[in-house]
């Protein structure tokens, strides 16, 4: 998921759905924006699939005005409702306002319960909802910001949330910092964006990093900046850097290309193998596999090759389109990898079904051996904080041991970058989620993990 802000500047959403397709690769099956037009009205589009989907001239020509939100989606098949799809759109005596959120709230259920039990209704499973609810059982004589502070300090989780009223975007961290969420200025105006990508497409200039727990307002004054809490943590989900950002991006300081490469030259130190070139799974892992390439000195080569059109499948939420999206999406290249022991990189095993079916594609165009190198340790926990990466079990390595791994997706050999590369790869840092490959989880989760995403 991904949430993208625009303040003070003219057609505000155009810019909102360029942004957006700059983002896509967060989620593919929903998207929306809300604008703000000159009179303070509210207006609205969003629907299922790409934003290329979803938009046209003339939706976009209905979103008018110079302050716009806008998000994409992907959820599991339970969610995939329209109502599910955001930004959400509220009505209240203080005045209309609009949500956007990329994150999970893991007390969501505790807060839903107690909320319903007094009579609330919810029309979507989203978080946005729920703390809009929060927000609104606030007195509306209160300043908005005053009741956003007091709505936030209920919630427990990851959250990067986006809310809008008439004149002003409120951007709100959670104290942990767990997933992206930075400010860029264009013009007169600024931009809040999940990725720093969106900048160069948008054409804005980066100016920082919202800071957790910290609630960035942005309206005619400029920048306002205050804490929902003084208890802040540093715990970047370490996915961000290993799978989902864009390699363009920069996260807290951080360029994910950079960090990928790092990450393959310390896999090269930590389980160095013989073989004759180097192939890195497209997109996600070719920084990875260039950094194990020049520690190695075997040379990198283009022995996979991806069909761009589809999307990416671990992401996708059954199994049997997963499958049906692992055959689609990949193809060896017969004349780079016959004859040859290749180096395998790739950013993690999940599933375990995407490694077995590229092993066979190594093999079935003639690579005498597969040696499998993961830029990441093994994935042994669910998260719970907004990436889908799978149930307990499912996760190939929650349920084998890593020589159990490589008989089943049928590599020669089989090799994870250890906890300390993993953390070390990122220059400067010395914290962050790696819950899903430790277990050890920076919130309290509300709920048992055998029985995560039941
Ligand atoms: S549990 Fe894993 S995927 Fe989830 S936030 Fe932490 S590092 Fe990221």
């Amino acid at each position: 998921m991904s949430v993208l802000g625009v303040y003070g500047v003219s057609r505000a959403a155009s810019l909102i759905y360029y942004g957006l397709h700059t983002m896509q690769h967060r989620g593919q099956e929903g998207c929306g924006i809300v604008s703000v037009d000159a009179e303070g009205k509210m207006h609205r589009h969003r629907g299922k699939g790409l934003v290329s989907e979803v938009f046209n001239e003339s939706k976009m020509s209905e979103l008018s005005g110079s302050m716009a939100i806008g998000h994409v989606l992907y959820t599991g098949a339970a969610s995939r409702s329209i109502d599910n799809i955001q930004p959400l759109f509220f009505h209240h005596g203080s005045g209309d306002f609009a949500v956007a959120n990329n994150g999970n709230i893991v007390n969501a259920k505790q807060l839903r319960d107690a909320l319903e039990s007094k009579g609330s209704l919810f029309h979507s499973m989203t978080d946005s909802e729920l703390l809009a609810h929060l927000i609104k059982k606030e007195s509306s004589e209160e300043p908005r910001i005053n009741s956003i502070i007091s709505a936030l300090n209920m919630l427990e989780g990851a959250f990067a949330f986006l809310i809008m009223t008439k004149n002003r975007i409120y951007a709100c961290r959670d104290r942990y910092g767990l997933h992206p969420l930075s400010i860029g200025r264009l013009g007169e105006g600024y931009v809040v964006a999940s990725e720093s990508c969106a900048f160069d497409t948008m054409g804005a200039e980066f100016l920082r990093d919202i800071e957790p727990g910290e609630i960035v307002t942005i309206d005619h004054k400029g920048l306002r900046s205050s804490f929902y809490t003084e208890q802040t943590f540093r715990k970047m989900c370490a996915m961000e850097y290993i799978y989902f950002a864009r390699p363009d991006s920069d996260i807290e300081g951080c360029n994910v290309h950079a960090y990928r490469k790092e990450s393959g030259r310390r896999l090269y130190k930590e389980s160095p193998v013989e073989a004759d070139i180097v192939i890195g799974v497209p997109d996600s892992s070719l920084s990875a596999a260039q950094g194990y390439s020049e520690a190695s000195g075997l040379p990198c080569e283009m022995g996979l090759i991806k069909n761009k059109y589809v999307g990416r499948t671990f992401i996708q939420p059954s199994q049997e389109l997963r499958e049906l999206g692992v055959k689609m999406k990949l193809s060896a290249v017969r004349s780079i990898v016959s004859g040859k022991r290749v180096v395998m990189v790739d950013d993690s095993i999940v599933r375990g079904t995407t490694s077995r079916r590229i092993v066979d594609l190594l093999r079935s165009a003639g690579a005498t051996e597969v040696h499998v190198r993961i830029a990441s340790p093994t994935m042994t926990h669910p998260c719970f904080y907004g990436v889908d990466t799978s149930t307990l079990d499912e996760l190939m390595l929650a349920n084998h041991s890593v020589e159990e791994a490589c008989h089943l997706i049928g590599a020669d050999s089989l090799a994870f970058l250890s906890y300390d590369a993993t953390l070390h790869s990122a220059s400067g840092r010395c914290d962050m989620c790696l819950a899903c490959f430790n277990g050890e989880y920076p919130t309290p989760l509300y709920q048992k993990v055998e029985d995560a995403n039941k």
